[in-house]
């Protein structure tokens, strides 16, 4: 079983990692090849010897698609920025895996910081409905019954004036 000392330590090794991350970027590469305008341009041959690769960068930031040309000389730069931000995204998706598991385990194994209950034991005599208005953590439930059996008296009353002015 896992305890809290080792996902403590997992998320030290994930702040470790994210500021190891070197330079980053979203986005995916791709080849295009193109034809041009030349008349008998070997791109118009048969088989067809189209130009290129260029390469293009596509990415969605704020909610907006673009494409950039990268030049050859830079295609491994960016190549390891795209593969950098994917780390990013990963280790924050570890961390907060890591985060949720840590809280649950922490309330779990300290019962005493919940609201006093006993771990695992459901009451089975737990109150009804009817005595629930006695019970020390429900003080909102007189003043709704209340206010409810006040606007219920409104309705009786107002359908009671429909029916006598009828
Ligand atoms: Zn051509």
């Amino acid at each position: 079983m896992t305890t809290e000392a080792q996902l403590t330590d997992k998320i030290q090794h994930i702040k470790a990692a994210l500021l190891a991350l070197g330079d980053l970027r979203p986005g995916a590469l791709s080849e295009q090849y193109n034809t041009c305008r030349t008349p008998g341009c070997r791109c118009k041959a048969d088989p067809p010897q189209r130009h290129g690769p260029y390469h293009q960068l596509s990415y969605s930031h704020h909610g907006r698609s673009r494409t950039e040309n990268i030049r050859p000389e830079h295609i491994d730069a960016v190549n390891s920025q795209i593969a950098n931000y994917r780390k990013l995204r990963d280790l924050i998706d570890q961390w907060i895996d890591t985060a949720i598991e840590l809280d649950r385990l922490r309330r779990n194994t300290h019962p005493d910081k919940s609201h006093g209950r006993k771990p695992g034991k459901p009451d089975p005599g737990a109150p009804s409905p009817q005595t629930d208005t006695s019970h020390p953590a429900s003080t909102l439930k007189p003043l709704q019954t209340r206010a409810f059996q006040a606007f219920d008296a409104q309705l009786r009353f107002s359908t009671f004036g429909v029916q006598a002015a009828a």
